[in-house]
Formats: structure tokens, sequence, C-alpha cells
């Protein structure tokens, strides 16, 4: 079987490409009105300051105004909550990301609670999660969504489809599931407790790899033909080159023999998290000024 490669770079530059043309439409059509990301980083985690960094070129890319506003690590809940409330209340703020992970000092729930759920563009707020998994409208986390689009590309119609989702995590493993069953497929959730995995994933027609271990899902248990979507990212020292690489939670090379399409790591799941940023912060923008 020839393995379908998601090329999640492509389909997150065409989704780019097209909020760029309704971010000019908009700006012709209101006044100028632009969209803002506030993208706030606590503390020097150098992953976070390459994330913080692309979401800032991404924001460029689509005609945002994006504001940076980086805070020591000793920085205490309460400056961080009066940031937010701060942002909240900013009318050229349509979208607060808070980069996690944050200092331990600091409850991250507590974080995620204060922000404004009309500009919570992650789409972590208890309210957006709710709403999302009752079919309101709401801001929907940024990684499922962009599993599901990158499924569509290769399947329209899920229905009944058996999807696994392995990894339980409020940010991709639950709404994954809950967008999946919202698809109509019937879906499992596996995870560290899951008593036998292989087994889960022979079954499964579409699998969202979302555990955080290395290469960890083998070739051998997945079902011929199924759709691999892997969102993990794990750095890795290269045995034979000694070298630093990013590797998922699916054994790559062993897969493609038998899935009918898989996403790469890098360049599947990671640039369509953007670009689902993007899209959530003009959705924000819409839905503040009651457009959507
Ligand atoms: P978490 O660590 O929050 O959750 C991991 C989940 O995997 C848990 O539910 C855990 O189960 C489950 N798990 C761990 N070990 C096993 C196992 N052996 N068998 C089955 N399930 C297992 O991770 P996240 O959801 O935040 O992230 C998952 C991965 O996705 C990471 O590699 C992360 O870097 C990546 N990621 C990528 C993004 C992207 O844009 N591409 C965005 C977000 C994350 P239990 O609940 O029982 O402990």
């Amino acid at each position: 079987m020839t393995a379908q490669i998601i090329d999640g770079r492509a389909v997150a530059a065409r989704m780019k490409q097209e909020l760029a043309a309704q971010v000019c439409e908009m700006k012709q059509r209101h006044d100028g009105l632009t969209p803002g990301l506030a993208v706030v980083l606590v503390g020097e985690d150098p992953a976070s300051q390459v994330y913080v960094r692309n979401k800032k070129l991404a924001c460029e890319s689509v005609g945002f105004r994006s504001t940076s506003h980086t805070l020591p690590a000793a920085t205490t809940q309460d400056e961080l909550l009066a940031l937010i409330a701060q942002l909240n209340a900013d009318p050229m703020v349509n979208g607060i990301l808070v980069q996690l992970p944050l200092p331990s000092a600091i409850n991250e729930q507590m974080v995620i609670n204060a922000i404004d759920p009309l500009k919570d563009v992650d789409g972590f707020h208890p309210v957006n999660i709710g709403c999302q998994s009752i079919g309101l409208a709401s801001l929907a986390p940024c990684t499922p969504s962009g599993c599901m689009i990158l499924i569509e590309e290769v399947e329209k119609d899920l229905s009944g489809k058996k999807a696994l989702v392995v990894g339980r995590s409020n940010i991709v493993g639950k709404p994954m599931a809950s967008m999946l069953l919202k698809a109509n497929c019937t879906v499992t959730m596996a995870h560290s407790r899951t008593r036998n995995l292989p087994e889960e994933c022979a079954q499964a027609d579409i699998i969202i790899a979302a555990l955080g271990r290395p290469a960890f899902l083998r070739g051998a248990w997945i079902k011929e033909g199924a759709i691999v979507i892997d969102v993990g990212i794990n750095r890795v020292t290269n045995e034979e080159t000694g070298k630093s690489q990013l590797v998922g939670d699916v054994a790559f090379d062993e897969a493609l023999p038998h899935v009918g399409a898989i996403t790469p790591v890098p360049g599947g799941v990671g640039p369509m998290t953007i670009a689902c940023l993007m899209q959530n912060t003009l959705k924000a923008t819409k839905m503040q000024n009651g457009w959507a």
C-alpha cells in the first residue's frame, strides 16, 4: 500500500493565505479593524521562546497586530493576573495567549480561568471546553482542530469510523475525542492504564497519537489502511549521528507500509496548531463584534 503523507505545512500555508484574504476584507469593510493577538511569556524556557516567536511571525503573515509581553520567571501569580485583566479590558486585544507551561509557583488553571472566554484563542477556558463539548459556539483548542482538518484532507466522511485517541490531556486528547464524536466516529480513548494498546490500535480506522512518548506506537499494531495523526513532539538524540532531532509518538518508518495516510513529525500537526490559532483569533474578533 502506498501511504499518503499528509503535508501539514502545505495545509497550514493554504489556511493562512485564506485568513490573510479575510483579514484584508475585514480591514476594508470595517474602517481598518485589525485582529490583535497578545502573547504572554513568563520565564525563559527556550522551547516556549521558539513557539512565541513562531506565533508572532504567523500573526505578521496573516496581517494581525501582535504584542508580546515577556515577564521574568519570578513573576508572581497576582502580577500575571493583573496583566490578564488589563488585556481583557483592552479593546485592541482580540486574543490572549499565555504560553504554557508556566513556572511552578503559578497556578495555570487560575490563569486560564482569568482570561475572558471571548479572547481565549487557545480554547482552554472551562467555558469554551464546555461549549465545545455540547456543540455551542466556542473557541476550540487549536491542536485537535488542526488534527480534524488534516483527517478531513484524506477522508471527508468520518461517519461510523472507529477512532482511537491515545492520550487524555485536557488540551489534546479530551477535546480531540469530542470533535471525533461530533463527526460521528465511534471513539475509544486510551491512556497509561489502557490494558492492551496494540489490540485497540488494530481495530482503529483512525489513530490520534498524543501521548508524548517517542516512537511508542509500533507499525505492526496499525490496521492496514488506517489514517494516523501523530501529535507527539519529542526531542531525541539520533543514535547514528549523535544529533538532536524531533520525532513523533509513532514509529514512522515502521508505520508507513501499513497506513493509508500519516502525518510526519515535524511538518504535520505542529504547523496546523499555529494556523488554527490564527483562525481562532479572527473568529474571536468576529465574535466580539457580533459577526459570528
Ligand atoms: P500530556 O503529558 O498532558 O498527556 C499525555 C497523555 O498520554 C496522558 O493522558 C497519558 O495517560 C497518556 N499516556 C502516557 N503514556 C502512555 C502509554 N504508555 N500508553 C497510553 N497512553 C499513555 O501530553 P499532551 O497531551 O500535552 O501532549 C502529548 C504530546 O503531544 C506531547 O509530545 C506534546 O509535545 C505534543 N503536543 C504537540 C502539539 C502540536 O502542536 N503538535 C501541541 C500539544 C502537544 P494518563 O492520563 O493515564 O497519564
